[in-house]
């Protein structure tokens, strides 16, 4: 088993074979972790949030069902969750201009470590694709609202899946230290592939 620790306010892109099992697990608890799965054999295909949306007519996979590309084709099936949830799957990346209309300015973000990770391992993508905001605690009001709270997720606790191509997974430790989403300090996630 690779166990590869994400430090806070960082991320990895990790290349992983087709059939193996990822855990990403909530080290510390409270700790929301942004996730993207790109094909590496054609990597112009990545886990598409709206697609999966579409295609399985749900906010976020049940366990047993997959996250899709844009073409509706699986890339990443949800094996288990030990986690209360729930996980998001309607936000973007935590970004600079989040940020700076709070008045901190150069501060980490899960953007722009998505970027330093496809770029660390050799990727150019035309878009920063919408990621799987594992842990992340804003589930969708009747009202329509979408208040984001602290992540539920307790030290442990872990969600599973299966590549179901060879791919490179991307995982950020979110950098929201600013807003209830990490209980306002950012801790370490751990991603560990089983073959
Ligand atoms: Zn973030």
């Amino acid at each position: 088993m690779e166990n590869v620790i994400i430090e806070p306010q960082t991320g990895r892109a990790l290349e992983v074979a087709r059939g193996s099992l990822i855990e990403v697990v909530d080290l510390e608890g409270r700790q929301v972790g942004d996730m993207w799965a790109i094909d590496s054999g054609a990597p112009d295909r990545w886990l598409s949030t709206a697609h999966t949306r579409d295609r399985l007519e749900r906010l976020f996979p049940k366990t047993g069902e997959a996250f899709t590309d844009q073409t509706g084709e699986p890339i990443l099936e949800l094996v288990a969750d030990t986690s209360p949830g729930p996980h998001d799957m309607l936000y973007p990346p935590c970004n600079a201009p989040l940020y700076e209309a709070e008045g901190l300015f150069g501060h980490p973000n899960c953007h722009d470590n998505f970027l330093g990770a496809v770029t660390a391992a050799g990727l150019t993508l035309p878009v920063v694709p919408d990621p799987v905001n594992l842990f992340q605690n804003s589930p969708p009001r009747p009202d329509g609202s979408l208040p984001v709270g602290t992540a539920a997720s307790k030290a442990g606790d872990g969600i599973t899946f299966r590549a179901l191509r060879d791919l490179w997974f991307v995982l950020t430790s979110c950098s929201v230290d600013n807003w209830p989403t990490n209980d306002y300090v950012c801790t370490p996630l751990a991603v560990r592939v089983t073959r």
